[in-house]
C-alpha cells in the first residue's frame, strides 16, 4: 500500500485542515518558546527537553523523536550545519545562527516548521541570509495557487536566492505533510515555471528553503544526521505549512510567537 501512496498526493478536507493548523500552531508556540530561551551559553539539549515537555503538554507528541530513529524532539542545526543537526550539550556562542526545526502530532496529523535564529549580535553577512532565506519562503508561499504548479514555488525560491549570490540546496527538499511527515509532492527549492505537479485546493505541503552563503553542496556528518555545507559556510532554513484554500495558500503555521519573543528581548 504504502508503494501505492507514493506517488500520489493525498488532498485534505476542510476539518483535516483544521486539525493540521492545531498541529502547525503547537509548533509555532513551541518555536516560541525556543526564541525565549536561545541566548549564549544556552545548550541545544535545553531546548530539545523544553520543546518536547511543551508538546506532550498540548495533547500532543514530537512528530520528528523515534520516527527514522530519531533521537530528539528538535532537528538543531548551527552555523554550516544546513539541517538535521542533533542536540548535543555544546552551548550557543555569540553570533551563532541557530536553525530549530520541530515536528508534533496532534490527533494524527503532523506539524512540521522551522525558523533560523539569531544568538546575541550576528555579522551583517549572516543577517542578510536569514533575511533572504525568509524572503524566499515568502515568495515561494506565494506561489502555491491553484492554477500553478510545484516549479513555479522552487523557481521563486532560487531566483531569490541566486540573485543574492547563495546557494540553493538540491539534496533536500519540502514536502507534502498530512498523516505523515513525508507525502508526495517533493516541494524542491529549485526548479522551473509551468514544471511539476499542479497545485490543487487541498494541497498540503511544507515549503523550506535551504539557503548556503557559498556553495549549494552539502555532506553528511558521521552521525548519519546532520548536514552540513561542503565548504563550511554558514546556511540558513525556514519552514512553514500551507494549505490552498480556495485557490490560494494559507499558512498554517504562524511566526508570530516568535516575533513577540524576539521584541520583549530588545
Ligand atoms: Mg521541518
Ligand atoms: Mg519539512
Amino acid at each position: 500500500m504504502n508503494l501505492l501512496k507514493r506517488n500520489m498526493i493525498i488532498y485534505k478536507t476542510a476539518e483535516e485542515i483544521e486539525i493540521m493548523r492545531e498541529a502547525a500552531q503547537i509548533v509555532s508556540r513551541t518555536l516560541g518558546k525556543c526564541a525565549e530561551m536561545i541566548a549564549p551559553g544556552v545548550t541545544p539539549f535545553e531546548l530539545d527537553k523544553m520543546a518536547e515537555d511543551y508538546i506532550l503538554s498540548q495533547d500532543a507528541v514530537p512528530g520528528f523523536k523515534g520516527l527514522y530513529d530519531c533521537p530528539s524532539t528538535l532537528l538543531i542545526s548551527v552555523n554550516e550545519q544546513v539541517v538535521h543537526g542533533l542536540p548535543t550539550n555544546r552551548p550557543f556562542e555569540e553570533g551563532d545562527i541557530v536553525s530549530v526545526d520541530c515536528g508534533s502530532v496532534y490527533k494524527g496529523y503532523y506539524g512540521d516548521h522551522a525558523y533560523t535564529f539569531m544568538v546575541g549580535e550576528v555579522s551583517e553577512e549572516k543577517k542578510k541570509l536569514l533575511q533572504v532565506t525568509y524572503e524566499c519562503l515568502m515568495l515561494g508561499i506565494a506561489e502555491a495557487k491553484s492554477g500553478n504548479r510545484i516549479g513555479d514555488i522552487g523557481f521563486a525560491i532560487q531566483q531569490h536566492a541566486e540573485k543574492n549570490g547563495y546557494g540553493v540546496v538540491r539534496d533536500l527538499v519540502g514536502h507534502g505533510l498530512g498523516k505523515t511527515l513525508h507525502e508526495d509532492p517533493q516541494v524542491p527549492n529549485y526548479g522551473r515555471r509551468g514544471k511539476g505537479k499542479k497545485i490543487e485546493n487541498g494541497l498540503t505541503i511544507a515549503i523550506e528553503p535551504m539557503i548556503n552563503m557559498g556553495t549549494e553542496k552539502v555532506m553528511q556528518l558521521d552521525d548519519n544526521w546532520t548536514i552540513v555545507t561542503e565548504d563550511g559556510q554558514p546556511s540558513a532554513h525556514f519552514e512553514h505549512d500551507i494549505a490552498v484554500i480556495n485557490g490560494n495558500p494559507e499558512i498554517l503555521s504562524t511566526f508570530k510567537y516568535i516575533e513577540e519573543a524576539l521584541a520583549k528581548k530588545k
